[in-house]
């Protein structure tokens, strides 16, 4: 929580510092005709600044940049590429105020999380600063003793990163950071209602000595007419996505045509299992993280709580206590807890998921509507006794609200959990060390949280299956993502 009032000057400086125009090959130009679109403040409806919109041939330039650069790039010694990320590191510690001020502007959640937001980002670079100087091969002698095997790794080569509104800089810095570890260039799009941060970004390699063309970002009104071109150009040889599934599953048939290795991380519909052991508040409170962090506009936000009918109406109850207890307002000003939705129609999809569910027979424990006049706020809400067919159960939510059902067996929940067609994250709060173990073996998803409200961490791979997509970044598989295996055999 922030405690000191920030002053309207001081936000229109950290906007006015960023620059606005193309990021390529190092420099920030106009697009094509001085084309340009709004950036809004979600919590006043207001423009906060506009950005350069690109056409094609801008996003081709972009790619020339990045397929120019690529040669030179892949042949910089690891050490070098782990320094300038170690450097960026080191300049986004220190500038986070400014940065997560910025966030907060474009984005909406509260200065405090896009502190957490900007520190979780910064890390991804300082953890890949250190797997550049790990990218190792093997040597073997084969079976029959006539030759050798070598195995290396070499970078993938140009990569298109396409990349979401609601972590503007994670979700960024999760690709980039591998992707300059491994010696790749790069184009990255961020959403339309968040590029600022990511502007700001790139002028932070640039600074940490990042070589023009290795990073270029493109923003664009429109995403898809700007894109497509992009991906079916031979040159490129990568395409990364973070956003929705609808749109991934388009980009993946896009991508087919150039064959393009591809990586995507998709929509989420986490269960929240409370066992008939767990401790009761420890869940009450990893829920508050699990649901609640990005007011609930996370891919790994919990979208269902099942909880074993013994302790339901005591985790219901203590949750609709803490839900009610928070801080709802502009991210800006101090104490507060939720900031507002990011665009309108954001608001009225939780709106009318709440309200579908609450006509199909579920009780409002907490909230239950928007918040405000102006901007687009949304209670923290809690609902108990949620029917099965309430359509809020089979989609992202994408806001605060916990609708909680009750099942009476492990099997059941177990069941139920992996009733979905996404399979991101599970969260379980149980005791009993073989319950925890049957439910990490056996809930369909990428990553489990036992005990915990969160899974997100730089050094842990982080990915989904199913329609949550494949992939996995973080860890020391992120940087597998951006590397190509090349045998070659010898004889000597
Ligand atoms: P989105 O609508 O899929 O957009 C994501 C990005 O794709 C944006 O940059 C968007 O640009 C771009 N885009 C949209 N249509 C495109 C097209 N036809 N061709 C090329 N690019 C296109 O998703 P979102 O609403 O920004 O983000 C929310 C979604 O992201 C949720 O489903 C969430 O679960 C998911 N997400 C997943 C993860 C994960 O790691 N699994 C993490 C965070 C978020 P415009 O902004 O210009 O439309």
């Amino acid at each position: 929580m922030t405690t000191t009032r920030i002053t309207a000057e001081r936000e229109a400086a950290v906007v006015g510092s960023v620059p606005t125009g193309l990021w390529i090959d190092g420099t920030s130009r106009p697009a094509t005709g001085g084309a340009t679109f709004p950036v809004h403040d979600p919590s006043t409806g207001e423009v906060l600044t506009e950005v350069a919109d690109a056409s094609p041939e801008d996003a081709t330039g972009a790619l020339d940049a990045a397929v120019s650069a690529q040669k030179q790039w892949a042949r910089t010694p690891p050490r070098e590429r782990g320094e300038i990320l170690r450097r960026a590191f080191e300049l986004m510690s220190a500038r986070a105020d400014d940065l997560a001020l910025l966030m907060t502007l474009e984005m909406g959640k509260p200065v405090a999380e896009s502190r957490g937001e900007v520190a979780y980002a910064a890390e991804f670079l300082r953890w890949f600063s250190e797997e550049a100087v790990r990218i190792a091969g093997r040597w073997s002698v084969a079976p029959d003793g006539a030759s050798r095997l070598l195995t290396m790794k070499v970078p993938v080569g140009p990569t298109l990163m396409i990349t979401p509104w609601n972590f503007p800089l994670a979700m960024g810095t999760r690709k980039i950071g591998p992707a300059v570890a491994a010696g790749c260039t790069m184009v990255v799009k961020p959403a339309s209602q968040t590029p600022l941060s990511m502007y700001a970004l790139a002028a932070i390699m640039q600074e940490a000595g990042l070589p023009d063309g290795v990073l270029s970002v493109v923003t664009t009104s429109r995403s898809g007419a700007v894109m497509g071109p992009m991906i079916s150009d031979p040159r490129l040889r990568k395409l990364t996505f973070t956003g929705s599934t609808e749109v991934g599953r388009r980009l993946v048939e896009q991508s087919a045509e150039q064959l393009l290795r591809v990586s995507m991380e998709l929509g989420g519909n986490a269960p929240f299992l409370v066992m008939a052991d767990a401790d009761v508040d420890a869940a009450v409170s990893g829920a508050m993280l699990a649901k609640m962090r990005n007011m609930g506009e996370a891919c790994t936000a919990a979208n269902r709580f099942l909880v074993h009918e013994k302790v339901a109406d005591e985790f219901a109850s203590k949750l609709a206590a803490r839900m009610s207890q928070l801080r709802v307002g502009r991210g800006t000003e101090p104490d507060v807890q939720v900031g507002p939705l990011v665009d309108e129609p954001s608001l009225n999809k939780v709106s009318s998921l709440v309200q579908g569910a609450v006509d199909a027979g579920a009780k409002v424990l907490a909230g239950g509507e928007p918040v405000g006049s102006r901007g687009w706020f949304y209670a923290p809400t809690v609902l108990a006794d949620v029917p099965d067919n309430a359509a809020m159960l089979e989609e992202e939510i994408f806001g605060p609200v916990a609708p909680v059902v009750r099942f009476a067996s492990t099997e059941e929940a177990i069941a139920r959990a992996n009733d979905s067609p996404y399979g991101l994250v599970a969260y379980a709060y149980t005791r009993d060390l073989s319950t925890a173990l049957q439910l990490a073996e056996e809930l369909d998803t990428g990553m489990v949280g036992l005990n915990r409200g969160v899974v997100s961490n730089p050094a842990a791979p982080f990915g989904g299956v199913k329609h949550s997509g494949f992939g996995r970044e973080g860890g020391t598989e992120g940087i597998e993502e951006y590397l190509e295996t090349r045998y070659v055999g010898i004889e000597a």
